[in-house]
């Protein structure tokens, strides 16, 4: 709670980020236990009434109620906190809680943010029917027209959001760019790291003020729990911190643990994610039957070369489009047998999902059009199976074109 606890063991404050995943974030209790303890309770015995006055005033460290203050989390936040090289972090209780209490505590009515236009479905549902309601102005921006960012501040432009790598294109955001605009401009910087993880890209190092992350994906890496956080300096989470104690989207005490456990083996996940995906991207394009493959990683990808500057790899998630029409590309989707057809992904298991009528339904025809979500378009979010396993699984699909 105080900055006192975020402040790592001194062995640690040079280590590298894979110790950091490991040995960051644990608070040992006087069992000495081993492994991170699970703290499944709401709230926490005094040990006399001045004990409670000074827990309740945050004069002392100590917990008080775990909408707030809970061990595990703490733990994981402050694992998190090393990972991306951050100040603070607070945990929400999803990707999504994530972003809400990030608006919430730096908007006010009559603010403006600026958003990149291929975010995640539910930030621009969130934004465009909830924060508008309080009188927010939202503007979308193509992630990769930097200059078209430079144009659309105003004098009160307070935030501007990104998602980099962007769903289901792989389009990559410039963050050092954005971050000068923003920094000429007084404006918050933030960054959703989701498909990347710190394991790929530490968006703070290169000029964001800001990361947001959904958890439930490759933080968990398993498809268990849901979670989030915003990570950032002290200054810019305070207000956050203070949001989501009295609004209440606070992180589970479970599911931090499992998230905990869970950034042990991010970094090693994400490099098995990110080969197989990247042999699958280049098998792929030599298919006489794919029009074309969208992946990062690719030197045919518009995105390659800032990707390669701005992260270690490029991540577990793909999309490509099939020759042929939606029927096409729906029945390469059906003859799959081993990947799930489900639209979540940061999975061990990969996943595979027809955008155009599922994650991006809700756009007009136009809208997907603009956004190159065409009815021919397949995403893969490339899970831990074998390799040759699911080569065989699309070449079963390739077959059903
Ligand atoms: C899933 C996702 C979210 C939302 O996270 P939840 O944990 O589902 O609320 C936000 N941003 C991105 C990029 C996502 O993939």
């Amino acid at each position: 709670m105080s900055d006192s606890s975020n402040k790592l063991p001194a062995a640690l404050r040079e280590a590298h980020r894979q110790t950091l995943a490991v040995r960051a974030g644990q608070n040992r209790t006087g069992e000495d236990e081993h492994s991170e303890a699970l703290f499944l309770t709401s709230s926490y015995v005094f040990k006399d009434c001045a004990d409670a006055q000074a827990r309740f005033a945050g004069d002392i460290e100590g917990s008080v109620y775990s909408r707030y203050t809970n061990p595990t989390v703490r733990n994981f936040e402050q694992r998190l906190a090393a990972m991306e090289g951050a100040e603070d972090c607070i945990a929400t209780s999803s990707g999504m809680g994530a972003i809400m209490s990030l608006c919430l505590a730096h908007l006010s009515s009559g603010d403006h943010i600026v958003c990149s236009s291929d975010v995640f479905g539910s930030t621009v549902i969130l934004l465009n029917n909830f924060f508008a309601k309080f009188g927010v102005e939202i503007s979308y921006i193509k992630l990769t027209d930097v200059d078209g960012w430079r144009d659309a501040v105003q004098a009160n432009t307070k935030i501007f959001f990104v998602e980099t790598p962007s769903n289901p294109l792989n389009e990559v955001g410039d963050i050092n760019a954005l971050s000068a605009i923003a920094k000429q401009h007084n404006i918050l910087f933030a960054v959703d790291n989701c498909f990347c993880s710190p394991a790929l890209q530490q968006p703070l190092a290169l000029g964001a003020d800001i990361v947001i992350h959904s958890a439930t994906k490759y933080i968990d890496g398993q498809g268990r729990c849901l979670g989030g956080a915003v990570l950032g300096s002290a200054e810019h989470i305070e207000p956050v911190r203070s949001l989501v104690r009295a609004g209440g989207p606070s992180m589970s005490p479970f599911n931090a643990w499992v998230f905990l456990k869970g950034l042990e083996t991010l970094q090693l996940r994400m490099r098995a994610h990110s080969e197989s995906a990247m042999a699958i991207a280049q098998w792929l394009e030599s298919q006489s039957s794919i029009e074309a493959v969208f992946y990062a990683g690719l030197a045919s990808h518009p995105g390659h070369q800032l990707a390669s500057h701005q992260q270690s790899a490029f991540g577990g998630v793909m999309s490509f489009r099939v020759k042929g029409d939606q029927a096409a590309a729906w029945r390469f989707i059906e003859a799959t047998q081993i990947m799930s057809l489900t639209a979540n992904l940061g999975d061990a298991k990969t996943t595979i999902v027809h955008p155009a009528t599922t994650t991006h339904s809700r756009l007009s025809p136009e809208e997907r059009a603009a956004a190159g979500i065409t009815d021919n378009l397949i995403r893969v979010a490339v899970g831990l199976e074998d390799l040759d396993d699911l080569k065989k699984d699309l070449q079963r699909g390739i077959k059903a074109l």
